[in-house]
Parts: C-alpha cells; sequence; structure tokens
C-alpha cells in the first residue's frame, strides 16, 4: 500500500490518513470503530486519529498532536477515546513508533468462539507465532490501556477479547501488516475448520521458515 511518504509530521500525517483508508476498504475498521497513531521524533508526543470521525474521510487536519501524558497540544478534534491505550504502549516500548486498532471481524470472531489462530500459513508462523487473546476491558478505559500495555511486550500484536486487535510496528506499515496477516490468518482458519480441519505448519517447519527469513 502507501509507501513514499517522509518522516515528518506532515508524512506521518498523510501515512496515518491512507492507513485508515485502507483499513476501512478492506473491512477490518468501520466508519466509527478502530483508531492509529504515530510516535513524533522518537519521542514523548504522538499524532493520533480523533474520537468518534468517520475514520475513512479523514484528513490530516482531524489528526490530533498530544502527548503520551494525555496533553493535547495541537488539533480542533477530541483524541481517540483509545489514547491511554497507545500511550502505555509508546511508554513500555522504545521500539514501537506506531500502533493500530482494528475490528478485525475475522480475528475476532476467532477469538469469540475460543478458537486461536495458529502457525497456519509462513506469513502467520514467521510474524505472528504466537498469537494471545486477551480478557474483555471496556474500551476507551484506563483498565484496557493497563492491560495492553502490560501485555503487549516482546509481541506484534494482541486480540482483544469481543473487541478487536491492537498491532504494534517500527512503523506504520509495520503495524498495518500485522493487523493484516492476522486477518488473513483467521480467514483462512474459519475456511480451513470449515471444510474439514485446522492442520497447522508442523513445528519443525516453523523453525525453518523462521532460519531461512532470520527473525
Ligand atoms: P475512537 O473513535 O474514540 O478512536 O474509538 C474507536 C474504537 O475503536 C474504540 O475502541
Ligand atoms: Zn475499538
Amino acid at each position: 500500500m502507501m509507501e513514499g511518504e517522509g518522516d515528518g509530521e506532515e508524512g506521518i500525517g498523510e501515512m496515518l490518513v491512507r492507513c485508515m483508508q485502507s483499513l476501512h476498504a478492506r473491512g477490518l475498521i468501520t466508519g466509527s470503530g478502530g483508531n492509529a497513531s504515530a510516535r513524533l521524533g522518537g519521542g514523548e508526543e504522538i499524532l493520533i486519529t480523533p474520537s468518534g470521525v468517520y475514520k475513512a474521510g479523514l484528513g490530516v487536519g482531524d489528526l490530533v498532536r498530544m502527548r503520551l501524558d494525555g496533553e493535547v497540544l495541537e488539533g480542533r478534534r477530541k483524541p481517540s477515546s483509545e489514547w491511554r491505550m497507545h500511550a502505555e504502549i509508546y511508554s513500555g516500548r522504545e521500539d514501537v513508533n506506531a500502533v493500530v486498532h482494528a475490528h478485525s471481524p475475522f480475528t475476532t470472531g476467532i477469538a469469540i468462539a475460543g478458537r486461536m489462530i495458529g502457525p497456519i500459513t509462513p506469513e502467520v508462523a514467521l510474524l505472528l507465532p504466537d498469537v494471545e487473546v486477551i480478557e474483555y476491558a471496556c474500551p476507551g478505559t484506563e483498565m484496557l490501556g493497563r492491560l495492553v500495555g502490560s501485555r503487549i511486550v516482546g509481541k506484534r500484536a494482541l486480540v482483544l477479547q469481543n473487541h478487536g486487535v491492537v498491532a504494534v510496528g517500527r512503523d506504520l506499515l509495520e503495524a498495518v501488516t500485522s493487523v493484516e496477516v492476522l486477518e488473513e490468518g483467521a480467514i483462512t482458519t474459519f475456511v480451513a475448520s470449515l471444510m474439514g480441519g485446522v492442520n497447522v505448519i508442523p513445528k519443525e517447519e516453523v523453525e525453518l521458515i523462521k532460519k531461512v527469513y532470520k527473525r
């Protein structure tokens, strides 16, 4: 999708807008659901999507610049109601520069049914080897923020029970990719389970994939 924007605030803003359009086009968020943010200058400030504004129709001017402690620095909109979740992740993970929260329907449905997404394809095995589903907590609360912040340690993504997913990355492309790979894994799992059964890639083959791609 969307290579090419610069690292400056404007480039990151453009990227956030396009990221939300792409997630919406793929059915991973609705107009009212999901949010995304990116760290500015590697520090304590982020650019985040606004709350309750139609997510596929955002412009750069709708984004909010804020500090991780909650102080809004710039923007005419209210920051995402999930800003605490984003802030908790950035505070605990210096390696993370982007956070994407989506309502991926297949991933969420599989978790609601009590099923897990195993190493069903090489991409899932490589990028998301140990997908964890965390217990339900009310959206937009400090409790959800703290829960996600404590459980995302060392991971690229988490599934939020009865809610959606949150993915992190060194940049927005990396975070969006994890959301996409997770959903593809969920769809593949769903199809396989309907058509006879889910056979995952054997352990030794998973190890080989990791060696080949050296991650
Ligand atoms: P915001 O519009 O406030 O970002 O909320 C959307 C959402 O997905 C809440 O979990
Ligand atoms: Zn949500």
